[in-house]
């Protein structure tokens, strides 16, 4: 088992990194734009909104957070193929980002190595460095300037000063 950041994981599995059309190692999902920000983050949400920009035009597809397209290595094998076989650099270039895979990992040589079963996500920067923090930040109203929205999910500062009061002490 290898188990490394994403940064580490992106190095050594040759994919195209996080911030890509589908990024996940695990499973299929792939991720639309803000139509008001065509250049910025994709996001890769369940339902994409309506007027959500795909790469190359794809289609629109909805997913079950219970039943996700899973990845397989059989299908890395097939998208690297595909990649492969590209008669242009630019097209190459296109296929790289549709499957977010540059190449072969060297780990393949390892007798009994995944690509998907050999390398899980690192917990330390997943959960407590990358997620907790924004999710806080998206609580206390502060998240890249995004509002609420429809919702009501922002935490009024009496009820923040009560979780952190709550919170073990790191130090
Ligand atoms: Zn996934």
């Amino acid at each position: 088992m290898k188990m490394g950041d994403m940064i580490d994981i992106k190095s050594n599995q040759y994919i195209k990194g996080l911030n890509t059309f589908s990024p996940c190692q695990k499973c299929q999902i792939q991720g639309c734009r803000d139509p008001n920000h065509s250049l910025g983050n994709y996001y890769y949400p369940l339902k994409a909104p309506q007027g959500a920009i795909h790469l190359n035009k794809s289609p629109r597809i909805d997913y079950d957070a219970h039943d996700l397209p899973m990845c397989t290595d059989e299908g890395c094998k097939e998208a690297l193929a595909n990649i492969l076989a590209a008669s242009t650099a630019e097209e190459r270039k296109c296929r790289e980002k549709v499957h977010s895979l540059k190449g072969e990992s060297i780990l393949l040589e390892l007798p009994g190595f995944s690509r998907i079963r050999s390398v899980p996500h690192d917990l330390m920067h997943l959960l407590f460095k990358n997620i907790i923090p924004n999710r806080m930040d998206l609580w206390s109203g502060s998240y890249k300037g995004l509002d609420e929205g429809s919702r009501d999910y922002k935490l009024p500062a009496n009820v923040w000063s009560i979780v952190v009061q709550k919170l073990p002490r790191l130090h």
